[in-house]
């Protein structure tokens, strides 16, 4: 009983100020996730993560964590099926900056994938600076997350890298408004976002099972690294870049997995 107050006073120790209210995970919080608060640097960082709370041990223990290195002389050349996108458009996306990334809930419109059967509902999307994935140690300015479930509650995430190029529509929807650069801040795009134009045109990828990058870094996530780098201007990856601050978790161990991939 002692111990529990002790972990109640702790709690509330931490006061508001401290407490982060934000979306940690990549779906709604419930009870059983309870909001720790965690960052990318300092005593609330990644390598402390799996200590920060019961519900994030998966941090240290976990065996398919996310992200990982994709060293392509070691990829499984396989026969893999389609990834079918099936994204609607004109949606006028917000971004809430909260705190760890740019991100966007999408309201249930039917926007999809389908890979060998299955489908998978779009959920969010979110950015990450620099790319948390590598290809043979290479890391990109900007990794997209395209985050989906299917209704058997199987995650499937797509990783989109983007590097500085020739101005593409891809991000410029976003840019169109102010991005939110404080944590809690909101902002609406003025003009709708045709979500097609966020994913490559070819939709080659490489594929493993993983992990999420935050905090409860819960597993058994499918994830496809899409091969297909997109461009987009430097000024605004720039400018993302210093909204985001490094919101990359480090690169995990592949403890023995295998990435399968496309022949090339
Ligand atoms: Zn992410």
């Amino acid at each position: 009983m002692r111990f529990l107050i002790a972990i109640v006073l702790f709690i509330v120790s931490c006061g508001p100020g401290e407490k982060d209210k934000s979306e940690h995970y990549y779906f709604k919080k419930t009870a059983h996730h309870p909001d720790i608060h965690w960052s990318y640097e300092g005593a609330t960082g990644p390598e402390y993560w799996g200590k920060l709370s019961a519900s994030y041990r998966l941090a240290d223990t976990g065996k398919k964590q996310s992200p990982v290195n994709i060293d392509t002389s070691k990829v499984v050349v396989d026969n893999l099926p389609e990834l079918i996108f099936r994204y609607h458009s004109g949606e006028r996306p917000d971004f809430i900056n909260n705190g760890h990334t740019l991100q966007h809930q999408q309201e249930q419109d039917g926007s999809e994938i389908e890979v060998a059967g299955k489908h998978y509902q779009l959920e969010q999307f979110h950015l990450h600076s620099p790319s948390e994935h590598t290809i043979d140690g290479k890391h990109f300015p900007i990794e997209l997350h395209m985050v989906h479930k299917a209704k058997d509650g199987e995650v499937a995430v797509l990783a989109i890298f983007y590097k500085a190029g020739e101005s593409s529509q891809a991000l410029n929807y976003i840019a169109s408004a102010k991005l939110p650069d404080k944590k809690g801040n909101k902002s609406v795009m003025k003009q709708g976002i045709r979500l097609n134009d966020l994913v490559p045109t070819q939709p080659e990828y490489y594929t493993y099972s993983g992990s999420f990058t935050t905090p409860p870094c819960t597993e058994n996530v499918k994830w496809f690294v899409l091969k297909q780098e997109l461009e987009a201007d430097e000024e605004l990856l720039k400018n993302l870049a210093e909204i985001l601050k490094h919101n990359n978790r480090p690169i995990q161990d592949l403890d023995g997995r295998e990435i399968h991939g496309f022949g090339s």
